[in-house]
């Protein structure tokens, strides 16, 4: 474990010098100098704070933004450019998970709790993409999603008459954590492929449990291709595909997004047909696209340089550090510098930065919210 670690803060520092001052992707494999930024870089020398994490600050109840009491700048220290992890993953399943790529079940419940102890609130990609961040104040957004439609996130069986999700998928392992801890939040972002979540009940009937349930549906193709190699008819087809799968399912349901197959982005100049197109005559347009992993870090709504087309995830596994794709690898990197993430003011109407990080505030992006530089 000791050479992992070790390994673990050269590639930290490497990934941060590449990454943390622009946020401008490097694409896999480019060097790209740092540019200057006033988030502390961490290097293996450096001291580390001690963690200040959210659990010793924030109020025991969330409250209603809207009446919510001015807040102690001072003890929560809220950051709302900083980093909102963004969690990828597959199927989850019982016994030993076959790649990196799976989740154990036993796993997966362990990350929901080590997610709830270091201070993170579930949020929704749609509250991420729409600048409407709500977790209570003290607390650092993170993301759930989960790709491909896969039996073993979720599928319904009969029970009693009715259908429920089957016991140890993803989706009935959210739900069973609700009911423990309510106040971690709800929901995820559920990117499907052609006859998502094979089991009982039809597509529209699954889609519209998922919806009903605070989750949202989003994009991933219909056959899953490598985008790289179709051209624009052929990208419009796949995503134009999903876009009436789920429109048609859920009538006036808005399809929450896109996640790129493999990571795999279209060529260069047919980048914009993930954005908008046109198939079957029916057009359609993805907010934000996800990528696979990360070559930019974890980036937020108002930060300079955020690019929704290209937002970075990170893996759901802590499986021992190869690349730093994984959740374990964040996880413990923020629990070494926490001020990075973004932590919320309780006020999804007010932008709060520290005074010392502000350049790392696009104010251009602001719109109605509320810049509050402290
Ligand atoms: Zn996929």
């Amino acid at each position: 474990m000791k050479s992992h670690s070790v390994r673990h803060k050269t590639i930290l520092a490497l990934m941060l010098a590449l990454t943390l001052a622009s946020c401008a992707a490097p694409r896999r494999g480019e060097i790209a100098q740092p540019e200057h930024t006033s988030e502390p870089i961490p290097t293996t020398s450096a001291p580390l704070p001690s963690p200040t994490l959210p659990s010793t600050a924030p109020p025991t109840e969330p409250e209603p933004a809207a009446e919510s009491a001015p807040i102690d700048y001072a003890a929560i220290k809220p950051y709302e450019v900083g980093h909102i992890m963004i969690i990828m993953y597959h199927g989850v399943v019982t016994g030993e998970a076959p790649s990196k790529y799976q989740r154990g079940a036993g796993d997966f419940r362990e990350d929901l709790e080590t997610l709830y102890n270091d201070g993170f609130r579930l949020c929704s990609m749609k509250d991420v993409i729409e600048n409407n961040i709500r977790v209570p104040a003290g607390y650092a957004p993170v993301v759930i999603t989960f790709d491909d439609g896969d039996p073993n996130t979720f599928r319904l069986i009969e029970s009693g008459g009715g259908l429920i999700p089957a016991p140890e998928t993803g989706i009935a392992i959210m739900e069973e954590f609700r009911g423990k801890r309510p106040d971690f939040g709800a929901g995820a972002t559920l990117f499907i492929n052609d006859d998502p979540f094979p089991g009982a009940g039809d597509v529209p009937e699954r889609l519209k449990w998922l919806v009903d349930h605070g989750y949202d549906v989003g994009n991933h193709t219909k056959t899953h291709p490598e985008l790289s190699s179709l051209d624009a008819r052929e990208i419009m087809d796949e995503i134009g595909y999903i876009d009436r799968l789920i429109r048609d399912a859920l009538p006036g349901y808005e399809p929450v997004g896109f996640a790129f197959p493999f990571g795999d982005r279209p060529k260069e100049e047919l980048r914009g047909y993930v954005a908008s197109g046109v198939s079957e005559g029916r057009t359609y347009q993805c907010a934000f696209a996800l990528k696979e992993g990360y070559n930019a870090m974890p980036s937020a709504p108002n930060r300079v340089g955020f690019d929704p087309m290209n937002m970075p995830r990170v893996r759901g596994s802590s499986t021992p550090i190869e690349n730093a794709y994984d959740m374990g690898f964040f996880l413990e990197f923020y629990r070494e510098r926490p001020e990075f993430r973004y932590i919320s003011d309780g006020d999804p109407d007010t932008i709060a930065v520290p005074a010392e990080y502000e350049e790392n505030l696009d104010k251009a992006s602001l719109g109605d919210k509320t810049p509050v530089v402290y």
